[in-house]
């Protein structure tokens, strides 16, 4: 938290709006269209929630299928298979670890050959590195099929002097607590689609007709943010820039302390955009560095230091056992050898050195 949150949380006590409705998240909305760029803004309780809610948008349900990036979190995921629909893998491009565009064309030409074209393509933005939003949308446009961007790690990130996500037909962002800004939990769907988000925004509120009794003609879910929540979000949108900054500090740091490392690389930042480097993330090649991934977040684990490895990828997941996969190896090579390094906002120098120390302990000497 910068601080500056708790006089908007104030402000909710003094309003009493203490529900998922009131003046904050308006407010919140309002500055979240501000920042992406994008003319219509839902907030919900949480990134997955928002991608739920675009996806029902679309009609998906039983008997489609919806294409997703391989190499990704679970909460970009789920819902597709959550609707009943059948999810698609595709790999990664090796120099940006987003979705790659080939494979997503050889992907919809083998759905059109068999008569069945994904409904929906949902690339993620990785590690805070946009995929190559335009050349996907060359693929799903010819096929007239929507791409939902999930932004949810790219909040602050641009793409071709865009912010993240904008240029798809609807954006999920996430305010999870590991994120890069947070209200305590909460997401947020957001389109230039304004009977889009109309639509969500219905069925976030259990979807209720407007009208004084209670009437449903389609089920709907209580997905709809807290105005406790939006007012956290509200005050942490406002350090959003700086955090970005701090992030690339840190990420800068790794480099300069390990960058002479033989075995060590750093994620590349692909030449279209600005990574808002959320996570700092290396791959260590052992037969170079003299030790794997593993024994390096195993002696930082024994420092009482977390590092986690990259994001497993899906095709890999028991829960999506037999689950169609283009490509795949670059996902698997990059998860055998990733690791995401300590990357929070508050990390000092003296954090770093220590990190630091810890891995080139580990090197061969
Ligand atoms: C965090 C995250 C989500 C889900 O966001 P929640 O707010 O945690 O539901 C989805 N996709 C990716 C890539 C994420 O990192």
């Amino acid at each position: 938290m910068t601080g500056d949150e708790l006089a908007l949380l104030e402000g909710v006590f003094a309003t009493n709006y203490v529900a998922p409705a009131g003046p904050m998240l308006g407010r919140f909305e309002a500055a979240m269209a501000e920042v992406t760029g994008f003319r219509h803004c839902l907030a919900v309780v949480s990134g997955t929630a928002a991608l739920h809610l675009a996806l029902r948008h679309l009609g998906i349900g039983p008997g489609d299928s919806v294409v997703a990036a391989d190499l990704t979190f679970i909460g970009g995921v789920a819902p597709i298979a959550q609707l009943g629909a059948e999810p698609l893998f595709v790999d990664a491009d090796p120099g940006t670890w987003c979705m790659d565009p080939s494979l997503l064309a050889e992907a919809l030409a083998s759905g059109a050959r068999q008569g069945r074209l994904p409904k929906a393509v949902v690339p993620c933005d990785l590690y805070g590195q946009t995929c190559d939003l335009d050349a996907l949308r060359a693929v799903t446009d010819a096929y007239e099929i929507p791409l939902i961007a999930d932004s949810a790690e790219a909040l602050g990130a641009t793409y071709r002097g865009r912010h993240a996500g904008k240029g798809a037909r609807a954006a999920l962002f996430s305010f999870n607590g590991n994120k890069i800004i947070t209200a305590g939990g909460g997401g947020m769907l957001a389109s230039d689609d304004a009977t889009l988000i109309e639509h969500a925004r219905g069925l976030s509120q259990q979807a209720r007709q407007p009208v004084p009794h209670y009437e449903h003609i389609e089920l709907g879910y209580n997905y709809r943010l807290s105005n406790v929540l939006a007012a956290i979000g509200v005050g942490q949108l406002a350090a959003l820039d700086d955090r970005v900054r701090r992030r690339r500090a840190i990420f800068a740091g790794y480099q300069q302390r390990l960058g002479d490392l033989e075995g060590i690389t750093f994620m590349p930042e692909a030449g279209y955009g600005r990574a808002n480097r959320w996570l700092t993330c290396i791959l260590i090649e052992p037969m170079k560095f003299g030790a794997d991934r593993e024994v390096v977040r195993l002696a930082l684990e024994a420092q009482a230091i977390e590092a986690r490895p990259i994001w497993r990828p899906m095709h890999l997941q028991p829960v999506f056992a037999g689950a169609t996969c283009f490509g795949g190896a670059v996902g698997e090579a990059l998860f055998g050898q990733g690791l995401c390094l300590p990357s929070g906002s508050g990390l000092g120098e003296v954090d770093l050195d220590r990190i630091c120390e810890v891995i080139r302990g580990c090197a061969r000497l």
